[in-house]
Formats: C-alpha cells, sequence, structure tokens
C-alpha cells in the first residue's frame, strides 16, 4: 500500500469515527429502544389552577376569511405561573431563591426516580406522607442529580375538580394528600443529589396545609418543585430521563411546564 493511500485510509477512519461520536446520542435516542412519554395535563378553561390565581383562560380567534388562501389562525390565553403542570421556582417560597429562567438546564434535564405511594395513598385525601411511610430506601440515583417524583395516584381525578381539590373555589377547604414537613427534611439533608421534587397532586405540602412546610423547605435548600404531574401512562421507576422544561418567564416565581420522560421501551 502506498504512503498515499495509507494517508486516505486513516483520513477516512479519522472522519467516520468523528461523525459516529457525534452520532452516539442521536444513535441511542433513535434506534427504537427509548420512548418519549408525556408527563402533562394539557392546558385549557377547565385546568386546575389554585382558587385565587388566575385561571387558564383560552380565548379562540381562528378566523375563516372565506375561501383556501386566506386561512388565519391563532388564539391568545392568560394564565397564572402556578396552575395545571407546572414548576414553582424557589423564589416563590424564599425571597434569595432563583426565578424561573435562572434555573440552570442542568438541573432541568436530569434521571427521573418515581416513588409510587399510591397504594399507601388509596384514594385517601388527608394522606400525609411520612418519613415511616417510605418503608423503602429513597432510590438515590447512587448520589448522582435526580429529580424524584411521587406518585399519590391523583392524576385520574384531574378532570374532576372537587375530588382532585377537595373544593372547588375555597383555599381554606382545599383536601388532598402530600408530603410532611418531615419528609422534605430528610430529602433536602440526606439527599443533596435531588435537584427537585415532583407530585400528582395541585401542591407539594397537603391540600389542608396553612404553613406549607415542603415549600419553604425545598425553597431554602435550592430545590424546585413540581406539580400537577400527569401518569395516565406507568412509566418505570426509574432508568428514565426527565426533560423539565418551564416557560422561560423572566422574575417568575413559577411557570407552564412541558413534563417529558424519555424511558427504556417496556418489553412486552
Ligand atoms: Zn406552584
Amino acid at each position: 500500500m502506498s504512503v498515499k493511500a495509507v494517508v486516505l485510509l486513516l483520513l477516512a477512519c479519522f472522519i467516520v469515527s468523528i461523525y459516529t461520536r457525534g452520532n452516539e446520542l442521536n444513535n441511542l435516542l433513535f434506534n427504537g429502544d427509548y420512548e418519549f412519554i408525556d408527563l402533562t395535563h394539557p392546558f385549557d378553561n377547565n385546568t386546575v389552577y389554585w382558587p385565587n390565581s388566575q385561571q387558564f383562560i383560552f380565548i379562540k380567534k381562528t378566523e375563516d376569511l372565506g375561501n383556501d388562501d386566506s386561512w388565519y389562525a391563532a388564539n391568545d390565553f392568560a394564565a397564572g405561573e402556578h396552575g395545571g403542570t407546572h414548576i414553582d421556582a424557589p423564589y416563590h417560597f424564599y425571597k434569595d431563591g432563583l426565578h424561573v429562567e435562572e434555573l440552570p438546564l442542568d438541573k432541568l434535564i436530569v434521571p427521573l426516580i418515581v416513588a409510587d405511594v399510591s397504594s399507601k395513598v388509596n384514594g385517601d385525601p388527608n394522606f400525609v406522607l411520612h418519613k415511616g411511610d417510605l418503608d423503602f430506601m429513597i432510590n438515590d440515583n447512587m448520589g448522582k442529580p435526580c429529580v424524584i417524583i411521587f406518585k399519590f395516584g391523583w392524576s385520574k381525578y384531574f378532570n374532576d375538580r372537587k375530588k382532585y381539590l377537595g373544593h372547588v373555589d375555597n383555599s381554606d377547604k382545599l383536601n388532598f394528600p402530600g408530603l410532611s414537613g418531615e419528609v422534605a427534611e430528610w430529602i433536602t439533608s440526606a439527599y443533596k443529589n435531588i435537584v427537585g421534587i415532583g407530585v400528582d397532586v395541585a401542591s407539594i405540602d397537603p391540600g389542608s396545609s396553612k404553613d406549607f412546610p415542603v415549600h419553604k423547605t425545598t425553597s431554602r435548600n435550592g430545590l424546585y418543585v413540581i406539580e400537577n404531574v400527569n401518569f395516565s401512562r406507568d412509566i418505570p421507576d426509574n432508568g428514565c430521563t426527565a426533560l423539565v422544561l418551564p416557560m422561560k418567564i423572566k422574575s417568575g416565581t413559577g411557570a407552564p411546564l412541558r413534563l417529558v420522560a424519555i424511558c427504556p421501551k417496556q418489553r412486552k
């Protein structure tokens, strides 16, 4: 083989290796072994918002101007920060906490751990999760950054506002399950790698809470909170990656969120 041929061969190998390496992630994501699962409730005029906040208002303004070439469609909406599937930035309950647009992407695209406590909740709106209920150690993703979402089994009530919140329009009478302050203290002190905590109910504190200890503890420790997660589909309790991508509202205390999990396909 001539020197020129060897040089060309080496160059070809080099280009192929760069191409292969550059596509490793895409090859992995799109080889049919993974699926993208939406954990977001849709936003419309019935989406659950906190009783005293701006509810989601969708103003339909589609226009058909009369012939095929003149179709035009665009709508308006208005909404509070904290309703439907959404994120709470630490600033929501801590004045020195990050605003929503300041949350770094490397804390928003992270491994997802699901802690399914729905069998303990068993549909009881008065259930409060205590450390003693977690008879399994929290899967801590071996100390690497992750978000943990507690599944109370409440997503299925989302379209029944009274059942989901416990009361339709009075924030003093809300009644749904949540975490205890004790669990929040435990997670934020023992699991420093957990960057955010989610729930499939309207608030991470129980509906009856008046002083919001879980919000205060998570905010003070720099964790974000995800509320109203949509678990209409089962997902593995570990092995998925969460895409926690809120609307980038400048100085926002929270924001509507498109929450997606990239999960290994379940073999049938
Ligand atoms: Zn919120």
